[in-house]
């Protein structure tokens, strides 16, 4: 368990660290208790951040991409090099176990190696010819990095969630403003001073602590800023997209999710069963890409709810430094009390409840709840269509992959999917019905930088990762010449 001074300073700009004027209670969902005070900021720290990277940007953006990269490598190192301390936070600020922690360590020097690797080959590629069908003109494009970002982030994947922002914008030669969630910033704040040793010049990256009106607001509509990347809820991501048209702003958008796992009839059971459980309850279900309803196919329900239930139930819900633990905390009072909520209104609609629902009774303090499983769910009611955003889990039987599918499709999200199945041509069939920007065959919910993130309808405008994440920060000049 670490220890805290009682405050922190919440701003980073221009290389400088400084106490904003808005005082962030930071608490530890597994037992409640504050574990300090971060002095965040305002519309003032926003202007004064935007100018440093406004004025940080005229000579990062001219820097090489060999430079740009070797930097990424030393923030890949620090993250390393500061692993357990980095998992310490996350696990104390956000309630997750420290397995999970480590998870999310490993794909920010992943993501950081990733794009150091995207930099390097930016040199090369900065410049290319494009064939015109004239010979009177040749053409050349040029890729340019697109000014100073706004990122803005939320509490679940707190560095992870940066990450993906951060080293794809800094790769292309963007300078940035960052506001972590007001409830995790612990983690951003240890990144900022892993970067802050870096080798980055001053200004390039700038870190403001605060809450969304304080901060995020006004980010949002600073017409200095190029774009805004955002990960969070639908509701504020349109708060965002709406101030961003104000000075018609790019904006990438990581919005809610409502996804399915399908069961089809000759699924290896223990491996649905599993997939289905990592689905749902990792990170204490609080995931944009959560595992909220299973579709099975009507030859397996009962066994499968059978064997579902019994592996929800041995579920170690516990402290998230507890050497045995599966499913830690949910991250504060008003998630869990949202959650609760949910379940509620879920029995009141008369979906019957399989298992869970509670607080587990050995734990009477922290935001802890058991694996919830509900089966005979209305498909108007809130638990099967909204996003829930916490350990709750739906299942409903299906007699064709025709309605499989269409149940699967039948929500304005559409972020991942996952299909168990042992016939290859049905899985890659189901995964090409549905909409969903990423589908996991047989797989669990595994992410590699490489491959892109992002969702259909609802769920995202724009991808992550891959060299899509790096392309959202790049403008893309065509200069043609007379020969
Ligand atoms: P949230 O929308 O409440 O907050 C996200 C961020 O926006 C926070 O930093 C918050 O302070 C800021 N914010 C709040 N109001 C703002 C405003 N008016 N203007 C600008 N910024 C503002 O989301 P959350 O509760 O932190 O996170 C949960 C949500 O994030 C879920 O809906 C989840 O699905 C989504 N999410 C999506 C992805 C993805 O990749 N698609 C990943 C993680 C989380």
């Amino acid at each position: 368990m670490i220890s805290f001074p009682t405050t922190l300073d919440g701003l980073y700009i221009n290389g400088q660290w400084s106490a904003g004027p808005e005082h962030l209670r930071v608490i530890n969902p597994a037992s409640e208790a504050l574990l300090t005070t971060v002095n965040g900021g305002d519309e003032h720290a926003v202007d004064q951040a935007v100018s440093a990277a406004s004025a940080a940007f005229k000579n990062w953006s001219q820097t090489s991409g060999t430079e740009r990269g070797a930097i990424l490598r030393n923030i890949a190192n620090g993250v390393r090099n500061g692993r357990e301390h980095l998992m310490n936070l996350q696990s104390s600020n956000n309630g997750k176990p420290q397995f999970e922690a480590a998870i999310d360590v490993d794909d920010v020097i992943a993501t950081f190696e990733y794009y150091a690797e995207l930099a390097e080959g930016l040199d090369a590629k900065q410049d290319s010819n494009v064939p015109l069908p004239s010979d009177d003109f040749s053409a050349r494009l040029r890729r340019e990095p697109c000014g100073v970002v706004g990122l803005i982030v939320p509490w679940n994947f707190p560095m992870v969630t940066t990450a993906w922002k951060l080293a794809p914008a800094l790769a292309a030669g963007c300078c940035v403003v960052l506001k972590p969630s007001e409830v995790t910033p612990l983690p951003e704040l240890e990144l900022a001073a892993i970067i802050a040793e870096s080798g980055l010049p001053n200004g390039v990256f700038n870190l403001v602590c605060g809450t969304g009106l304080a901060v995020g607001a006004p980010l949002s509509v600073d017409p200095r800023i190029a774009k805004i990347s955002f990960t969070g809820s639908n509701a504020v991501g349109v708060q965002v997209m709406q101030r961003a048209a104000e000075t018609v702003k790019g904006v990438s958008l990581e919005l809610g999710g409502k996804s399915s796992l399908l069961v089809l009839a000759d699924a290896d059971m223990d491996l649905a069963v599993e997939l289905a459980c990592g689905g749902a309850f990792f990170n204490a279900g609080q995931m944009c890409s959560a595992t909220s309803r299973v579709l099975v196919a009507e030859e397996l329900e009962e066994e499968f709810l059978t064997r579902l239930q019994k592996r929800a139930q041995a579920i170690r819900v516990a402290d998230p430094f507890d050497a045995d633990v599966e499913m830690g905390a949910l991250v504060n009072q008003a998630q869990y009390q949202r959650v609760l909520g949910h379940i509620d209104r879920g029995l009141s609609a008369g979906a019957r409840l399989l298992c869970g629902g509670n607080r587990p009774a050995d734990l009477p303090r922290g935001y802890f709840l058991q694996p919830t499983v509900f089966t005979d769910v209305p498909l108007d009611s809130a638990l099967w269509c909204e996003e829930i955003f916490g350990p709750v889990l739906c299942v409903r039987s299906f007699s064709s992959e025709a309605e499989a599918i269409a149940l699967a499709n039948d929500t304005p999200f559409g972020l991942v999917a996952s299909v168990v199945t042992a016939d290859a041509v049905a899985a890659d069939r189901v995964a090409n019905a549905l909409q969903a920007g990423m589908v996991w065959i047989n797989a669990p919910q595994v992410i590699f930088p490489q491959a892109a993130w992002g969702g259909y309808k609802q769920s995202s405008i724009g991808r992550e990762l891959g060299p899509w994440g790096l392309a959202a920060f790049q403008e893309i000049k065509h200069v043609i010449r007379a020969v």
